[in-house]
């Protein structure tokens, strides 16, 4: 809530770059998400977490249970955001879920349901926050890719194909809305150590070997973390990036740009 002088009390912060300022957080609850919105509600911002299971939240965050996929669900919780808020001003598009194989392995369904939450949901929650962005005089849009979007990783088709789409739409929108005043980039992550990587390394045969796997291709020798992959989301999001948009940072520990053999 904003009062007269401009501060603001509840899920807002009062100092910091983003003072003033109203975040929307998909996939908050967890990983990247809510280090992103801690991060940006440590910088003053006021942050609402979207995210179909909003456990565990810290008190100043503002927390919603929806799920991107569903379009009814996502609109009135933007709008409720948005009540609640005084507007929107930075929309971080993070809810994703992950996929393993190469095409012969996934069957449609499938290549549905990941298109439906890492393409769809970004696209949803972006064009029910897009009347609220306009009417902000700092309006930003960041998107969590991931380093697959540009290298050829194996047994990841569908998952790939799905943050490639999310690259695409990220330069497509910043087009789109660059004489409106608003911004768009992505990040693309490397494999940070997550509850996700967690998750990816409890289904494996061998834990220790997936984890050793998983470093040794990191040309920095370790994970990328999540309060890393928030920072840049944060720099993206902020004033400092004023002059930037169309853009695709990576945080992949030189997975991607650096090409060394692996270890
Ligand atoms: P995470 O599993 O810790 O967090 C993902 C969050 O998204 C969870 O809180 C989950 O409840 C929420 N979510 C999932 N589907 C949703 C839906 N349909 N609607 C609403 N919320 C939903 O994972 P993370 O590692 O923090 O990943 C965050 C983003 O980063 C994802 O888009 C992922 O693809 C991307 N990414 C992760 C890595 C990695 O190695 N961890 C690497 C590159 C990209």
């Amino acid at each position: 809530m904003t009062a007269a002088d401009g501060s603001v009390a509840g899920p807002t912060g009062t100092a910091g770059e983003f003072a003033g300022l109203r975040a929307l957080v998909t996939g908050g609850a967890s990983g990247i998400g809510l280090a992103t919105a801690r991060l940006l509600h440590r910088r003053g911002a006021a942050v609402a977490v979207l995210d179909r299971d909003p456990r565990d939240l810290p008190e100043p965050l503002l927390a919603l249970r929806v799920d991107v996929t569903d379009d009814a669900g996502v609109r009135a919780a933007v709008e409720s955001v948005a009540a609640t808020l005084g507007g929107i001003d930075i929309v971080v598009n993070n809810a994703g879920i992950g996929a393993v194989g190469t095409v012969e392995d996934n069957p449609d369904e499938q290549w549905h349901q990941v298109l439906d939450v890492n393409l769809l949901g970004a696209v949803r929650v972006t064009r029910a926050a897009l009347p609220h962005l306009r009417a902000s005089a700092h309006a930003a849009v960041v998107n969590t890719c991931s380093f697959v979007a540009t290298v050829g990783a194996p047994g990841r088709a569908l998952y790939a194909a799905s943050k490639g789409a999310l690259l695409a739409l990220t330069l497509a929108m910043a087009a789109d809305h660059v004489a409106e005043g608003i911004r768009v980039n992505c990040v693309n992550p490397g494999t940070a150590d997550t509850p996700w990587v967690g998750r990816l390394l409890d289904r494996a045969a061998d834990p220790v070997a997936e984890r050793a796997a998983l470093l040794g291709r990191q040309p920095t020798g370790r994970l990328v973390t999540a309060d890393e992959v928030a920072a840049a989301i944060g720099y993206l999001a902020g004033p400092a990036a004023g002059s930037v948009t169309g853009t695709a940072l990576a945080v992949d520990g030189g997975i991607v740009g650096l090409r060394l053999p692996a270890r």
